[in-house]
């Protein structure tokens, strides 16, 4: 891999694994900062950094930051501890949550607790609690924006895995019915039955995301205990089977306890059933530190940017050797980079 590349993913993994970044008092973002719902940022109020060809999404704070943004000239400059870090650095706007992307959560409360995740745990007013008729009617508001380039969809399981699926099936309808059918659509569901999938492909979905989230068995019961580890693997499967080889992705989350090589052996079976995996690096939070802390039994370190880097070097090998890639994704994380050092897109 071309050193500049490289040094570029590996920047951006310092980001993803660093602190917030600190803006001034009298700083005035040219965008809107986004407040997520889902996703490794939940909760928190970030905005999307571009340098390089790489993006990441980070945390904004007006008091503290590991990483400070100041202005240079037209542009920007970050610096790491007080010395400088990367020379220039654009500010992007997020469409809804993502850059280019209209990405809506259907729903935050949920019937599971799995103990990395905060949707739940959020106040009702940063949940927004969109019903799906003002969730519709938002994406095709955004789809008269110039940035727009796809639609994605997640959820909670905010009462039982496939009614949750058909509110996430009905959005989708509506959508895709009034969208240009180039306009790809991502969801990424908790599924209960196979016929989840097929709901959700019907309605016009192109791609879709079931997380597996960790492939170490014994941190799975400990962490995603009211999940079935096995009917997640079948769904994938399955999902394949109606989505296509390289439209079916999940999340592996890197950072709980596990081992190089069985985040490894979980992104290789992926491969084999033609999934491409999606290694995210997990953050740590004050609402999810404890919760996981007591699940797993032990504290949590932080993922060295080391370690980030090295499994993405090697999760491309493995892609590349069941000729998968990130790049037949247009939906969800994979197009969009803010979170993770993606094979094929950051080196
Ligand atoms: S990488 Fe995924 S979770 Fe992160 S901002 Fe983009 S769409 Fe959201």
């Amino acid at each position: 891999m071309e050193a500049g590349m490289r040094s570029t993913a590996m920047k951006k993994a310092i980001l993803i694994s660093g602190g917030p970044v600190r803006i001034a008092e009298d700083f005035i973002l040219p965008f809107l900062p986004s407040r997520s719902t889902a996703g490794p940022g939940a909760g928190a109020v970030a905005i999307v950094l571009t340098f390089d060809g790489a993006r990441v999404k980070k945390e904004v704070s007006r008091e503290k930051g590991e990483f400070e943004l100041v202005q240079k000239g037209e542009g920007y400059s970050l610096l790491r501890k007080g010395e400088p870090f990367i020379e220039d650095v654009e500010i992007r706007p997020t469409l809804f949550h993502s850059p280019e992307q209209a990405f809506f959560n259907v729903g935050s409360a949920c019937i599971y607790d799995c103990k990395f995740c905060v949707s739940r745990k959020l106040d009702s007013r940063i949940t927004k609690n969109l019903d799906p008729d003002r969730i519709v009617s938002m994406i095709l508001d955004a789809s008269e924006r110039e940035d727009f380039r796809a639609v994605a969809l997640t959820s909670a399981v905010v009462d039982s895995p496939s009614e949750t699926v058909l509110r996430m099936a009905y959005v989708v309808a509506k959508v895709r019915e009034a969208l240009d059918p180039r306009i790809p659509i991502g969801v990424e569901p908790y599924i209960g039955e196979f016929e989840d999938i097929d709901r959700l492909k019907a309605a016009g979905a192109d791609e879709i995301k079931i997380n597996i989230e960790t492939f170490d068995r014994e941190i799975f019961r400990k962490v995603c205990g009211k999940l079935d580890f096995d009917r997640i693997l079948r769904s994938i499967k399955y999902a394949v089977q109606i989505f296509g080889v390289g439209k079916v992705c999940s999340n592996i989350i890197v950072g709980l306890g596990e081992t190089d090589d069985n985040v490894l052996e979980g992104v290789e079976f992926l491969a084999r059933m033609g999934c491409v995996a999606t290694l995210r690096p997990l953050k740590i939070n004050e609402m999810n530190r404890r919760p996981l802390e007591e699940a797993l039994g032990h504290p949590l370190e932080p993922m060295s940017p080391e370690r980030i880097v090295r499994l993405a070097e090697e999760h491309r090998m493995l892609l590349e050797l069941y000729h998968l890639s990130t790049l037949s994704f247009r939906t969800m994380c994979h197009a969009c980079t803010c979170c993770d050092v993606v094979p094929f897109r950051d080196l």
